[in-house]
């Protein structure tokens, strides 16, 4: 199928960007990498009567260290940049061990970090790593200006975010990681690139004796949007991370924190399945990272 018809800008600055969508803010949509948006046009789930395309705004394409040790991601950052960029892999190594779970090589090449984020695609990875990572957002817009949003309130339900009509999100911001922390993905998809159906994203914080101080487990594709696992994150945190407590932990993900979809791809009770199976197997490798003192 054909779109239906719309209208096309391609603003050169931010500022331009946001006076075409202050104009008409309910009909006007962003057009980033286009990976979800114009599958969506094409089959008229998504009819923009405007379409605003950001790709000319080179000044929302970067990754910076801040002084803090934390990173700031502009939001029309590639999706491949972000999986070869080397402050990536020393600040954020969690996020370098997601993106090559992210569809395949050629839609990261055009797919944007800020795109994905602002999709809310409950079967995403990079919701649930920014959930996991306590990402802040900064959005712009004409009227409302500059805010920045705590992930903990981004994420509303089913492809729908804090983000108002006519408003940008511009930046991604990673705090500094926490000493002897360790981090780690994965997911299980019937093909390598298909959309997961269940995937973990875990930071772990141990102290010098080995106690667990911090923990935080995010889960994809096990509702409708990114959801932090907390009674398995609580279930950690100040005990020593015995295969008993981590088993405990999975079976907590999968029986309290979720209530997981059944679609064409997988039932819920196999969701569930693969929930504990993950759980157990990324907080055993982010709690190895974290012992031996390595940030990946
Ligand atoms: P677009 O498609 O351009 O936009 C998506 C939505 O976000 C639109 O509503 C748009 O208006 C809005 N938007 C975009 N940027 C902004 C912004 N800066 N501010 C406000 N709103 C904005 N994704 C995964 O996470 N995992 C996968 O396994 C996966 N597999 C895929 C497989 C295939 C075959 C395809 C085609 C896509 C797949 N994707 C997957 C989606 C891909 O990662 C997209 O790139 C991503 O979801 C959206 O990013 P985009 O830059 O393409 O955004």
């Amino acid at each position: 199928m054909k779109p239906a018809p719309f209208r096309y800008h391609a603003p050169e600055t931010l500022e331009e960007a946001l006076d075409i969508l202050a104009e008409d803010p309910w009909e006007a949509k962003i057009l980033a990498g286009g990976q979800s948006l114009i599958p969506a046009m094409n089959f008229r789930l998504a009819q923009p009567t405007i379409l605003v395309d950001l790709n000319r705004l080179a000044e929302l394409a970067y990754v910076e260290a801040t002084d803090d040790g934390g990173l700031r991601i502009g939001a029309m950052t590639r999706q491949a940049v972000v999986e070869r960029d080397a402050l990536v892999a020393e600040r954020a190594p969690l996020l370098r061990e997601t993106m090559p779970h992210i569809a395949h090589p050629q839609i990261r090449n055009r797919g944007t970090f800020g795109g994905s984020i602002a999709h809310a695609d409950p079967a995403g990875e990079l919701p649930t790593v920014a959930l996991v990572l306590d990402a802040t957002l900064c959005a712009r817009s004409r009227d409302g200006g500059e805010r920045t949003i705590a992930v903990g309130d981004f994420f509303f339900g089913l492809l729908t975010t804090a983000l108002e009509p006519g408003e940008v999100l511009t930046e991604v911001i990673l705090p500094a990681p926490t000493p002897r922390t360790g981090w780690a993905f994965d997911e299980m998809a019937r093909r390598h690139g298909d959309y997961a159906l269940v995937g973990v994203a875990a930071a772990v914080t141990l102290a010098g004796d080995g106690r667990c101080t911090d923990a935080r487990i995010g889960l994809l594709s096990v509702g409708e949007g990114p959801v932090l696992a907390e009674a398995a994150a609580g279930a950690l945190i100040g005990e020593e991370l015995s295969e008993a407590l981590v088993i405990e932990a999975a079976e907590l993900a999968a029986e309290a924190d979720i209530d997981p979809p059944a679609d064409l791809h997988a039932s819920a009770e196999f969701r569930r399945h693969l929930v504990r199976v993950l759980v157990r197997r990324v907080v055993h490798r982010a709690g190895d990272r974290a012992l031996a003192g390595a940030s990946g």
